[in-house]
């Protein structure tokens, strides 16, 4: 039990071992995919962000020039003119200073010419400015909302032209509230600031140039001005500079004062430090940024990795296929081994117990024999001595070869049935003499196939025995003939037999003369040898088949089976003649003679039974006796 559990520790501890490193190479493989996955996306979202900005900047160029190409038309130079250098911003309602220079035939010639390059150039607004900031003139001058009458003298741009640099800022539109970009350009006549010509593009209209991409663009105080995703329009970016700006700096370009932060964050638990979550999303991103510096832009791009999450939920594949495949190795492996080394032992075992049995066998007093489908397939010595073979002679040999015929049946029922039992049975030896034996047979099953385990045991000498000890207790055993409980047990067999078959039976009762005297003469010795005499002479006058019977000390009763009245009172006269004349030896002395006296009868009728048969030969005796012994009676009937 022990060692089992041993042994369930180290298939756990190894199936662990292979899952822990099968989950660090998976891990590293997952991390190459992954890796080269973002690589791939990083350098797809730079190009994406360098395509962009090449297009914004082919665009802005576009736009940009516009002013720089007005600076020097003359009817832009006249208008100015009207103002001059040190102008200042005019007193007048914006209704009136609108409907006194729209009316102003050079500016109203101006107004005419910037709405015809306006529509030509797919500018939103061309407008230009007097020296004091004030828009005297602009292709929207008849719509509600134009810039005329406007002043712009605190916009970024108005302030760089005045230092004689082109300007571009970032705004919202004062009269249309459109956020745009506003590209401007000094107008200098002899060294003097005249005033500025500024272009815009709507910020709604730049929107195709990012069509196509999640992508936006901040300004350079970090302000997010346009976006695919228009939601993140006007949020900022963190720590930008509009954070440290004041309201009112903010009002004035964005008209706003607040500017939500757009939350970028590592993703995930920043295993890949370049991917990004936005606004707390779940999908993962990476981001590529191009500034364009003559601009203040810096365009963003966002590249998602869709398959992302896939990949990341068959990192679990990657761990889970190998480590289930290598733990179901393992299992294998050392089931293997486990059957392997259970086979082994149990053949180990079986050798072992196969040796045991061989000394236990050879040492067996009896015989031993192995069979299996009919055939030794092992005997010991001691079967070998008792069928009288050698062991190779035995070994590979039918079974029922060294059965007798007779016994056959019986013993191949025996080892059919299978069971554990004890029959008696005759072998055969090798020189054809037969052997009594009594075997007890067991049937084990070994790999499937039934063998019988049988002990043989030699009972010839037993069997005699028991015949000898069945005929002492039969016989008396002074004189060997029967005693007088087995002569009834004959008697009875015979009368029957008579009775069945209507054959004659008679029946002796024999006693002897003055056998008192013998004993009180010669003592009880000789009295014993003048009985053992009286028998022998009976078995020699007797037939065979005739049953001598000592029923009391000298008395003896003889069945005559067969044997009618006449005959038999023939024997009797033979057998009395025959002890007459015979003598008992005795030691320094005469021998001894004896006669004795018979009584005769014999069955008349069926039912007649021992007893009336005893009591009249006895009856017959006593005549005998009475007439003056030594002689025969016959009863009457
Ligand atoms: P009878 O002629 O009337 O038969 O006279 P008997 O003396 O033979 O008288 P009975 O038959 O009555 O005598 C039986 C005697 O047989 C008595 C006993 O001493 C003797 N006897 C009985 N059994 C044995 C025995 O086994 N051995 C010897 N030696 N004597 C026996
Ligand atoms: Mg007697
Ligand atoms: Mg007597």
């Amino acid at each position: 039990m022990r060692s089992f559990y041993t042994k369930m520790l180290v298939v756990i501890t190894l199936i662990s071992l292979w899952c822990i490193a099968t989950w660090f190479i998976s891990g590293s493989y997952y991390n190459s995919l992954i890796t080269e996955q973002i690589r791939q996306e990083t350098q797809l979202t730079h190009d994406r962000a360098q395509d962009l900005a090449d297009s914004i900047r082919r665009n802005l160029n576009y736009l940009g020039g516009i002013p720089g190409f007005f600076v020097h038309a003359v009817r832009v130079n006249k208008a100015l003119s009207l103002f001059g250098p040190g102008t200042i911003p005019s007193k007048l309602s914006p209704e009136t200073k609108k409907l006194r220079w729209t009316a102003d035939p050079v500016l109203k010639d101006l107004d005419q010419t910037l709405a015809i390059a306006s529509t030509s150039f797919h500018a939103d607004l061309i407008h230009v400015v007097n020296a004091a900031g004030d828009s005297i003139a602009a292709s929207n001058w008849n719509t509600p909302d134009t810039t005329i009458g406007t002043n712009y003298a605190e916009r970024e741009y108005f302030r760089m032209n005045k230092n004689g640099q082109p300007g571009l800022q970032y705004a919202i539109g004062k009269t249309t509230h459109i956020p745009g970009l506003f590209f401007s350009a000094p107008v200098i006549v002899n060294g003097q600031f005249m005033g500025t010509v500024v272009t815009k593009a709507d910020v709604p209209n730049l929107t195709f140039l990012i069509k196509q991409t999640d992508s936006y663009v901040t300004d350079k105080n970090g302000v997010i001005i346009l976006a695919h995703d228009k939601d993140k329009e006007m949020l900022s970016l963190a720590g930008s500079p509009v954070s440290r700006m004041s309201t009112a700096q903010k009002m004035a370009i964005y008209q706003r004062d607040g500017f939500p932060e757009l939350h970028i964050t590592p993703w995930g638990e920043n295993e890949f430090p370049s991917l990004l979550s936005i606004q707390g999303e779940n999908s993962p991103l990476v981001i590529a940024a191009k500034e364009l510096p003559e601009y203040g832009l810096t365009v963003y791009v966002e590249g998602d990795l869709p398959t992302f999450v896939d990949l990341k939920r068959e990192r679990m594949l990657y761990f889970l296929f190998p480590a289930t495949l290598g733990s179901l190795l393992i299992l294998f492996a050392f089931g293997g081994l486990i059957h392997m080394r259970s086979i082994n032992i149990a053949r180990k075992n079986l050798l072992e117990s196969e040796r045991r049995f061989k000394i236990l066998s050879a040492g067996a007093f009896e015989g031993i024999a192995i069979t299996s489908q009919g055939k030794f397939l092992d005997v010991n010595n001691q079967l070998t001595q008792i069928l009288g073979c050698e062991q190779n002679e035995i070994v590979g040999q039918p079974i029922m070869r060294f059965i007798a015929p007779e016994d056959q049946d019986k013993v191949m029922a025996n080892i059919r049935d299978g069971i554990e039992s004890n029959i008696e049975h005759e072998m055969l030896r090798k020189d054809g003499s037969r052997v009594l034996v009594e075997s007890h047979g067991q049937t084990i099953v070994q790999g499937g196939i039934p063998i019988r385990l049988t002990a043989i045991r030699d009972i010839t000498e037993r069997k005699l025995f028991e015949i000898e000890l069945k005929r002492q207790a039969h016989i008396d055993h002074l004189t060997g003939v029967s005693n007088r409980g087995y002569f009834m047990v004959q008697a009875e067999q015979e009368l029957s037999r008579a009775v069945r078959y209507d054959k004659p039976l008679s029946l002796y009762m024999l006693d002897i003369d003055f056998f008192k005297k013998v004993n009180d003469s010669y003592g009880h010795k000789i009295g014993d040898l003048v009985l053992i005499k009286l028998a022998e002479i009976c078995r020699q006058t007797l037939r065979e088949v005739d049953i001598i019977g000592r029923v009391g000390g000298e008395e003896f009763v003889i069945l005559l089976p067969e044997t009618d009245l006449v005959e038999a009172t023939e024997v009797a006269e033979r057998l009395r003649e025959a002890i007459a004349k015979s003598r008992v030896p005795l030691e320094g002395g005469l021998p001894l003679h004896f006669t004795v006296s018979i009584g005769v009868t014999s069955m008349v009728s069926k039912d007649d039974n021992m007893d009336v048969l005893l009591n009249l030969a006895d009856k017959a005796l006593y005549g005998a006796k009475e007439k003056g012994r030594n002689r025969v009676c016959v009863a009457k009937q």
